[in-house]
């Protein structure tokens, strides 16, 4: 069974329960965008949203959107032209407002698209996000953003050009319970962080999948599933890490071929003192669990990534807050962002991005060379 089988699996047990909680976005650090979209009896402006890459992902955002307050689903691209023929009509999106790979930059001109949110495979991302920049629209891009630190610095570099915003898809920045172990660790519940554990993978299927082709993965199982390991030992442990270490095995030479990495432990350092270690993989299942330790308490999510519900525990007892579908959060949320200039909590800017291609660069390095990898990531 794959991870998305497993979220599927939550999201149909818990989609009936869900339950809406206030806006999570801590302040509104500048003013109304220039890019306001509609007020359409929505909670505050609309955001108006293209969704590009209509595969399974796109589709679970799509549905999301429905039930968000704040974004709206107007704009279609795709390379298939039965998808945005169906997509189209299922979800109210007219004829002039659908594109595929070609034509696309002529979004410039269409009025009704404030941003577009890129769900491709990942070396689809960094060009796509430019065409998006240039076209004068925001740009929500899905994780890894680009497959190297060399590309996520040409998108932060031509969106800060074209004075348009570029967000990552980063759902669990918003999801309650992970919050509240942020909040908790900020109130110094947990005392100084000494330890971080942080164990994501599942058994890939089907060996033909682009996630198993380097030239649109740029790597493997790092890219798509220990990036949530990555990400999240910065937001739980709260520092940038300084080293890393790295220790690549492949048990399957010919489904994960050169340069889609299997299985990947990693170490980070952090100035504290903290360390972190890590499980990214492809090959194994029942993974998806954080645990940090402090001087004082402790904290586990588990699961810790997925679809959910988010289950949680600290040294105080179990987390209790509701299960929200993290996609219709964040796309609230990111309207906020875009809209009217809110900071979330954790970040969920190019700069974030960079920060996690920056240390996916070093842990490649470290495994092809043995070697620690000192980090600066400013
Ligand atoms: P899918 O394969 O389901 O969909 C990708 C879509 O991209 C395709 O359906 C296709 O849409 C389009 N596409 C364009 N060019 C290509 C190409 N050469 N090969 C294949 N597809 C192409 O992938 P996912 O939706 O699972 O993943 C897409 C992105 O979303 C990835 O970056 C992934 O990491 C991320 N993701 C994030 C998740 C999260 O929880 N944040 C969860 C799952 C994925 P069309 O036919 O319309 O052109």
């Amino acid at each position: 069974m794959t991870i998305d089988h497993l979220r599927r699996n939550f999201l149909q047990k818990l989609v009936a329960s869900a339950a809406v909680v206030p806006m999570l976005s801590s302040t509104n650090a500048f003013a109304q965008s220039d890019r306001p979209g509609t007020t359409d009896g929505r909670q505050g402006a609309t955001l108006r949203v293209a969704l590009m890459g209509l595969g399974s992902y796109a589709e679970r955002v799509a549905e999301a959107m429905q039930s968000s307050k704040r974004a709206r689903l107007t704009g279609l691209i795709s390379g298939t032209p039965s998808k945005l023929q169906e997509w189209g009509t299922k979800f109210g999106v007219a004829e002039k407002h659908r594109y595929n790979y070609e034509n696309f930059d002529r979004i410039k001109d269409d009025p009704d698209i404030d941003a577009v949110y890129i769900i491709t495979p990942n070396t689809l991302h960094r060009d796509q996000a430019i065409r998006v920049a240039r076209a004068g629209k925001h740009v929500i891009c899905e994780k890894p953003m680009a497959v190297n630190a060399r590309e996520g610095q040409d998108m932060v570099d031509a969106c800060s050009e074209a004075g348009v915003k570029l967000l990552v898809g980063y759902r669990m920045h918003f999801e309650p319970k992970t919050l509240e172990v942020i909040r908790m660790r900020k109130a110094g519940d947990f005392g100084s962080i000494r330890f971080f554990q942080g164990l994501c993978g599942f058994r890939i299927g089907d060996p033909g999948q682009w996630r198993l082709d380097k030239a649109l993965a740029g790597g493997g199982a790092m890219m798509d599933i220990g990036i949530y390991a990555i990400n999240g030992a910065r937001y739980m442990v709260g520092e940038e890490p300084v080293w890393v270490t790295a220790q690549e095995t492949k048990t399957d030479p010919v489904k994960f071929k050169q340069g889609v990495d299997e299985t990947i432990q990693f170490q980070l350092g952090f100035p504290s003192g903290a360390v972190a270690s890590c499980l990214s993989t492809y090959q194994m299942n029942h993974l998806d669990r954080f645990f940090m330790t402090g001087e004082k308490g402790f904290a586990e999510l588990l699961p810790a990534t997925g679809y959910g519900p988010i289950e949680g525990r600290t040294h105080k007892g179990e987390l209790t807050q509701p299960h929200v579908m993290h996609q219709t959060l964040q796309m609230d949320e990111m309207a906020g962002i875009l809209l009217d200039g809110n900071t979330p909590v954790v970040p969920v800017d190019g700069a974030e991005g960079l920060k996690d291609l920056k240390i996916i660069d070093a842990i490649y390095a470290a495994c092809a060379t043995g070697r620690r990898q000192e980090l600066r990531l400013g």
